[in-house]
C-alpha cells in the first residue's frame, strides 16, 4: 500500500508536471517575476470560473481577508462577527485593523456559523459579518445575506477552505463560494483545494468601486504610479505561483469530486457506526440527493471530518498514528479561548457547540490521491476501534 498523507501534493503534482514545469520554466526565461503575464491570464481565468467581475490576487488568505475588511472602509471600534470555531487568521486580521472581532457559536452539523447566535450578537456597533466557510461547505448564506440586508452590514465570505462550491438559494439560483457577499476571499496555500506551490491568495467582487479601491490597496495605495491615495500594503501573487494556478485550475472541478469520491468511500464506511457522526451536506438545491452528490456540488470536502460521541476521540487520534494513519484535530482550541482573542465580554455559555466539537472531531486524511486500498485500511482500522 503507498503511504497514506494527510495531504499528497507529491502524487498530485507528478501527474502534471510536464504542464507546470513548461509554465515555470516559461517565467524563469521570461523573468517575469512579478505582475507577468500568469498573473493577469490566471485572474481572467479565475473571474471566469467563478462567474465574478473581478478577482484581485494578492499574497496569501490572511491578507486577502484584512484587505478586504481595509477596502470596505471599517474603523477601529467596528464589530466583525464571525464564527468561533475557525483558522485563526479570521480573527487575527479583524483583531490587527483594530476592529472588535465578536465570536459567535456554530451549528453542530455543518460546523458554520450559527445563525440564531450571529442574530444575537448584533449591535449598533456592528458593521460586518464574515461567515467563513469551514471543511468545504458554505454557511447558511441566504439566511447571512437576510441579516445583513436587514442590518445594513457587509458580507466578507472567508472562502479559504471551499473555493469551487457552489452555493444554491431556496430559487434554485446558484453561485460559487465566496461571490455570495459584499467580497469573498481564498487562499492558494498548498493543502487548500486550489493550492500553489508556496503562498497565495485572491479577493473576488461583483463591485466595481470596491474592486477599483482594492487594486490600489494590494499595491501600496497607489492608483497611480508613486501617488498614495490611501494607506496600503505590499500583497502580490508571484508569477509563479499564477504559472502554477493557471494550470491547476482547470483541474479544480476533478479534484472537488476526487474529494468528494474519497468522503463517499468514508461515509458508507461509518454509516452504521453509532459512536461516528459524519458530515453532513446541507444543501438546498432540489436535485440534491444529500449523499454527497456531485450535481449540486455543495460540498468540496477541505477536510473529511468526523465526530467521535464515545468520548474516545484522543485514543482514536493516537491508535491512527501508531497505524501509519496520519489525521488532525481542527481545531483543538476554539479561538474565544485563546489567549490572543480572550474578552470579557464572553461566556462559556455561549459556546456550548463549539466547546463540544473541540473534544469530538478528528480530520481524516483528505486529498485528491487516495485509492480504494489506503481508504479501506484507514475506515478499517477507524471501526475496528470506535464501536
Ligand atoms: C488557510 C486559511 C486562511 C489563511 O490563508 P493563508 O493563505 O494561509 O494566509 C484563512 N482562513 C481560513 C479559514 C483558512 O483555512
Amino acid at each position: 500500500m503507498k503511504k497514506i498523507q494527510m495531504v499528497d501534493l507529491q502524487s498530485q503534482y507528478q501527474k502534471i508536471k510536464e504542464t507546470v514545469d513548461a509554465s515555470i520554466e516559461e517565467v524563469l526565461n521570461s523573468s517575469a517575476y512579478i505582475n507577468g503575464p500568469y498573473v493577469h491570464e490566471f485572474q481572467a481565468a479565475l473571474e471566469e470560473y467563478l462567474n465574478v467581475k473581478h478577482v484581485i490576487p494578492c499574497a496569501n488568505g490572511t491578507d486577502a481577508l484584512q484587505i478586504a475588511m481595509m477596502g470596505l472602509g471599517l474603523e477601529p471600534g467596528d464589530e466583525v462577527i464571525t464564527a468561533d470555531f475557525t483558522f485563526a487568521a479570521t480573527v487575527e486580521v479583524i483583531g490587527l485593523l483594530q476592529l472588535t472581532p465578536v465570536l459567535v457559536d456554530v451549528e453542530p452539523d455543518t460546523f458554520n456559523i450559527d445563525i440564531e447566535a450571529l442574530k444575537k450578537a448584533i449591535t449598533p456597533k456592528t458593521k460586518a459579518i464574515v461567515p467563513v466557510h469551514l471543511f468545504g461547505q458554505c454557511a447558511n448564506m441566504e439566511a447571512v445575506l437576510a441579516i445583513a440586508k436587514e442590518h445594513n452590514l457587509y458580507v466578507i465570505e472567508d472562502n479559504a477552505q471551499a473555493i469551487g462550491a457552489d452555493y444554491t438559494f431556496a430559487d434554485g439560483t446558484k453561485k460559487k463560494a465566496g461571490t455570495i457577499g459584499n467580497v469573498g476571499t481564498t487562499s492558494f496555500f498548498p493543502s487548500k483545494n486550489l493550492g500553489c506551490y508556496g503562498d497565495g491568495g485572491a479577493i473576488f467582487t461583483n463591485d466595481d468601486d470596491l474592486a477599483h479601491t482594492l487594486r490600489g490597496i494590494v499595491n501600496h495605495g497607489m492608483y497611480k504610479r508613486y501617488y498614495h491615495d490611501v494607506v496600503g500594503v505590499n500583497s502580490r501573487l508571484d508569477s509563479i505561483q499564477a504559472a502554477v494556478l493557471k494550470a491547476k485550475l482547470p483541474l479544480l472541478d476533478s479534484y472537488c469530486e476526487a474529494r468528494r469520491n474519497a468522503a463517499r468511500f468514508y461515509n458508507n464506511a461509518f454509516a452504521n457506526n453509532p459512536s461516528i457522526i459524519t458530515p453532513t451536506v446541507s444543501s438546498k438545491a432540489a436535485n440534491c440527493s444529500g449523499n454527497i452528490c456531485s450535481t449540486c456540488n455543495c460540498h468540496v470536502f477541505h477536510q473529511y471530518t468526523l465526530r467521535i460521541t464515545n468520548g474516545k476521540r484522543n485514543e482514536l487520534h493516537q491508535h491512527l498514528l501508531d497505524n501509519g494513519i496520519p489525521n488532525a484535530i481542527y481545531y483543538p482550541v476554539p479561538l474565544h479561548a485563546q489567549k490572543a482573542y480572550r474578552d470579557d465580554r464572553y461566556n462559556e455559555s455561549d459556546f456550548t457547540v463549539t466547546n463540544q466539537l473541540i473534544d469530538e472531531v478528528i480530520s481524516l486524511p483528505m486529498h485528491t490521491e487516495l485509492d480504494e486500498e489506503q481508504l479501506s485500511f484507514i475506515t478499517k482500522t477507524v471501526n475496528d476501534f470506535i464501536n
